[in-house]
């Protein structure tokens, strides 16, 4: 896998599990340790934004943290570092877990027969379209036997592509 493909990976990662301000300190690429207090004012943003997209980043696996207590003021500050060389193993993780979910909806779709209303407004099994006398019980159109051939290469497609994504992955 190219090194492009990688960071975009994660990039998307992030954004759905930490959102943008997530992927905007993970870009940061900050040198030494840091408070989400420092990163807010950096920012300027909220730094309630800024904790809960690093605690999402924690629970990814991509971040941690060691609590301090400031001698000053008493209050216990966390300081926060970026686990970027943990990047290719989360990746990897979570792209195991696409690919399961995938290779569960392609034996869906192989296994069960499917009807759809031709006017696309439910999917239902072979089962529910008998029950149905074979006409959709919202607009009255017939149901048709749905082909499913078309998604499931496309399932297939994605599998392989996460197939290749992973053995280049290191
Ligand atoms: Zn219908």
């Amino acid at each position: 896998m190219n090194v492009l493909q990688a960071e975009e990976l994660i990039r998307e990662l992030i954004e759905r599990v930490a959102g943008e301000i997530g992927v905007i300190i993970y870009e940061l690429h900050p040198k030494k340790e840091f408070t989400d207090e420092q990163i807010a004012m950096e920012l300027g943003v909220e730094i309630n934004e800024v904790r809960k997209a690093l605690f999402a980043l924690y629970e990814l696996g991509l971040a941690e943290y060691r609590r301090k207590r400031d001698d000053e003021t008493g209050w216990i500050e966390y300081y926060w570092k970026i686990n970027y060389e943990k990047q290719n193993e989360v990746l990897k993780r979570e792209l195991l877990k696409t690919k399961k979910k995938l290779e569960e909806k392609l034996q869906d779709e192989t296994m069960t027969v499917y009807y759809i209303c031709v006017n696309g407004c439910m999917k239902v099994t072979y089962e529910q379209a008998m029950e149905f006398d074979f006409t959709c019980p919202k607009c009255g159109a017939p149901l048709e036997y749905f082909d499913s051939s078309i998604a499931i290469e496309k399932v297939r497609e994605e599998i392989r592509k996460i197939d290749e994504i992973l053995a280049n992955l290191k």
